[in-house]
């Protein structure tokens, strides 16, 4: 199937373009930046002009900063292209469902994806989990903003999310391995005076169990990184790392031992393959409705200015 990728930045570059390349569900047909491109790959830096030269491109997957990217996936729809979005979905839950709605009534497929939901280890996280009785989950996301998103101001700005740009990557594998529902019940987001997204956060939820299920946030994370949660049972306790790449049961790894976003790409794909030829749609908006939260019922406070 054709596809056209949009936003020709950091993420497309790493994943989204060799995920393509290997792929035997896709060809990649056409970019769309204003500055990016992809060698051997025709690129337009009009949205409109792609979606007018290339008709027989049924698939577009927005790549761009959260913001800019509802008015391209409304576009998408409206011209009959089913849509993929990076994550977070949207800037806006609302905008998130308008577009699910637009998906709907236009009987074309939409995936809000959410990459860290792919790790290799989660879906055993998952089944390990399903009849254990959870007495604590602690979350430890912290890295480097510097390292992994160098110069990304958009990050910073009011709709950027700040440190839930990664936070939500926790979020997507939370509520993907529990299985109860749990909601915000209250939260601390640190903005640096100088910037409108915050830096760190600290949450608590409430879930049905009683369990204490929290989570640490920090964007100034030098040297080593963390992307881990531990989740302590009565029967024993999960620790997943490396943003679910590994995991161990009661200090004992399980499976074999991953690196990086092995693998998460190349199922995203396979999964936005599946949902076109079966006219699917896939909208979980969990991971966004508990950062949203965090931004209604967080308290505020201000920490030392932020430069990249
Ligand atoms: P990025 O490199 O800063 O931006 C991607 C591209 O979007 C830019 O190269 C730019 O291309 C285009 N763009 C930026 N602002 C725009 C605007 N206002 N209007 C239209 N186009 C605009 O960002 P990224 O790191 O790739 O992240 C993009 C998305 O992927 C985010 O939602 C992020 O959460 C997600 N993501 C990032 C990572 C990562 O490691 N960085 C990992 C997983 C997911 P042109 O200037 O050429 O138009």
């Amino acid at each position: 199937m054709d596809i056209a990728l949009v936003g020709i930045g950091k993420i497309a570059v790493d994943q989204h373009v060799p995920s393509l390349k290997g792929s035997s569900d896709w060809d990649l047909a056409a970019t769309v930046s204003r500055s990016g491109t992809v060698e051997g790959v025709e690129a337009f830096t009009s949205f409109d002009e792609m979606l007018e030269a290339r008709p027989e491109i049924r698939v577009v997957s927005l790549c761009l900063p959260p913001v800019p990217r509802f008015d391209y996936a409304a576009k998408a729809l409206a011209a009959g292209r089913h849509v993929m979005l990076e994550k977070p979905p949207g800037a806006t839950l609302a905008e998130c469902i308008a577009l699910e709605e637009m998906a709907r009534d236009k009987g074309l497929s939409i995936y809000a994806t959410w990459h860290s939901r792919e790790a290799d280890k989660v879906a055993p996280a998952k089944a390990w989990l399903a009849d254990k009785t959870l007495k604590s989950l602690h979350v430890t996301w912290r890295e480097d903003v510097r390292r992994w998103h160098p110069g990304q101001d958009w990050i910073f700005e009011a709709g950027g999310l700040g440190v839930f740009d990664p936070g939500i990557n926790a979020l997507s594998i939370v509520t993907e391995i529990l299985p109860d529902p749990i909601h915000l019940q209250s939260a601390t987001l640190s903005f640096p005076e100088n910037r409108q997204a915050p830096i760190a956060a600290d949450l608590a939820f409430f879930h049905p169990g009683g369990a204490r299920v929290t989570c640490d946030f920090d964007f100034r994370q030098e040297g080593e990184q963390t992307w881990s949660m531990e989740a302590r049972c009565e029967e024993g306790t999960l620790l997943l790392t490396n943003g679910g790449g590994n995991m161990y049961i009661d200090g004992e790894e399980q499976g074999e031992h991953h690196s990086g976003l092995d693998g998460e790409y190349p199922r995203l794909y396979a999964k936005m393959a599946e949902l076109v030829r079966s006219g699917g749609i896939d909208m979980d908006l969990r991971p966004l409705r508990h950062a949203a939260d965090a931004f209604l019922l967080g308290r505020r406070s201000v920490v030392e200015p932020f430069e990249f």
